[in-house]
């Protein structure tokens, strides 16, 4: 008998909407200097009244239907209080009572790679705080923080799951399956070294020898992918040991702590009624028709899943290759791009997932035109340059945008099928190592790459190593 972890997310996510939530502000806070990118409405001045930003209400409602959820024809916003100095309103607006959906799913897979629903309950609308920055050291005690308003009031949509996650690693896929969409989507950046995308995690462990269920703690201040699962690990590990020794951890906050890769311990966990929630007098309920939330659906792009089954029906492509491409949607149009020019597929999608996302940095796009992709692979089938030399060349290319063509005029690279001087050259390595070919004539024909590997450094990778092998096996045979 062991132990059980049962893990639920609440995630954040940051809608990519021109302006804030409920005033004309720019959403896209980060660009401008400290708090100028704000209004009597976002830093709370008396008499000021919010008004709701239709788009957020699209995109949140869209990403509830992408995540299979029921969406409410009425929800309304409610006073979430307490006090923060990044919070000048001293509550949050957000939706408690009636949130915007219900009863949704997410399907991953789980760590044998079988499919796997995880339960949505809700997602509702809120807006994000401000930023607070600690200045200072603590040894002279010159410490003081600065405050930046410049965020409060950007669209944000609260995920919760029902606690059906059963590892760190589920824990990780998840939220890299939930990027995925909400970048399908253009809804959100959803990156989380940035902030765009940002979760709590929820961990309790089950002693399966008694049914006996430990406190569940909070994880906070998650933000990267590797950093979700990392701090989960390592929080499971406390709570068995905790187990083990007859104890049980505290219900509590936690925060991940980069420095020393441990969670450390923040509060105890705030109660809910805490928060003294209560209705927003100074927004109406939110309503919205069905048509209005079927033609929402209508506007659904096709997703991830979607997406990877047709690869595998329409390209054939093998079901992990077809999930790989799919799963990045510039990646997955940069492919689809290439298929257009050149009819192998697969090809294409092994190029892709070996050398293309090899070279790609996390925020920058594709840089490598999909034409001069397809001439390189042009080149490798008329055999004019050989598959280590376009490898070798690859990353350059990529980076420059460059055509294959000209790279490989310019600098002499193509392949060589000179029958006479790869004739030459395996003749020199045949006298060179008489004992090599002496294991040859015992049998050991794995020494043939030895040769071929000769021949291959002596012409600096351009000789066409189909050729080379048969000339080896040849000589070798003749020797
Ligand atoms: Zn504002």
């Amino acid at each position: 008998m062991g132990y059980r972890c049962v893990i639920g997310l609440e995630i954040h996510v940051q809608l990519q909407t021109e302006s804030k939530m409920f005033c004309s502000c720019s959403a896209n806070f980060f660009q401008a200097e400290p708090n100028t990118n704000i209004c009597p409405v976002c830093t709370a001045q008396p008499g000021a009244l919010p008004v709701l930003n239709r788009r957020a209400v699209e995109y949140a409602v869209m990403t509830a239907l992408a995540l299979n959820c029921r969406v409410n024809e009425y929800s309304a916003f409610d006073r979430k209080n307490y006090f923060y100095p990044d919070l000048p309103k001293g509550y949050q607006i957000t939706q408690y009572f009636h949130p915007l959906a219900e009863n949704g799913y997410l399907v991953i897979e789980d760590d044998e790679g079988i499919p796997k629903k995880v339960r949505i309950r809700r997602i509702h609308m809120e807006e994000d705080a401000g930023k607070m920055f600690h200045q200072g050291d603590s040894i002279t005690m010159s410490t003081y923080s600065l405050v930046d308003f410049n965020r409060c009031g950007v669209p944000l949509i609260e995920i919760v799951t029902e606690p059906d996650i059963s590892t760190p690693s589920e824990a990780r896929r998840f939220m890299e399956k939930l990027r995925s969409i909400v970048r399908y989507l253009g809804v959100s950046s959803g990156d989380m070294e940035k902030g765009a995308l940002r979760c709590d995690a929820n961990i309790s462990v089950v002693d399966e020898s008694t049914g006996k269920s430990s406190s569940r703690v909070e994880v906070k201040n998650i933000n990267s992918f590797k950093f979700v699962e990392k701090a989960l690990e390592y929080e499971y590990s406390r709570i068995v040991e905790s187990l083990k020794a007859g104890e049980d951890v505290g219900t509590e906050t936690r925060g991940w702590d980069l420095a020393t890769k441990t969670t450390v311990s923040m509060r105890g966990k705030e109660e809910e009624s805490d928060y003294r929630y209560f209705p927003e007098p100074d927004l109406p309920p939110l309503i919205l028709s069905r048509e209005e939330i079927e033609d929402l659906r209508k506007m659904l792009p096709e997703l991830p899943d979607e997406r990877k089954k047709r690869y595998e029906e329409q390209y054939s492509l093998r079901a992990y290759d077809a999930s790989i491409i799919a799963e990045r949607k510039e990646v997955a149009e940069y492919f689809e791009e290439c298929v257009k020019l050149y009819g192998k597929p697969q090809t294409v999608a092994n190029w892709i997932i070996n050398e293309v996302l090899r070279e790609l940095k996390e925020e920058e796009g594709i840089p490598l035109a999909p034409e001069n992709l397809v001439r390189m692979l042009k080149l490798l089938d008329s055999r004019k340059i050989s598959t280590k030399i376009a490898k070798d060349i690859f990353p350059e290319m990529f980076a420059k945008n460059l055509n294959p063509e000209e790279l490989v005029k310019e600098r002499g690279l193509e392949q060589t099928s000179d029958e006479t001087l790869i004739e030459n050259l395996v003749r020199k390595a045949i006298e060179e190592n008489p004992k090599t070919v002496a294991k040859y004539k015992a049998g050991k024909t794995g020494v043939v790459g030895f040769f071929v590997g000769y021949v291959m450094r002596e012409t600096k990778g351009k000789a066409n190593p189909q050729l080379v092998n048969e000339v080896v096996r040849r000589l070798l045979d003749e020797a």
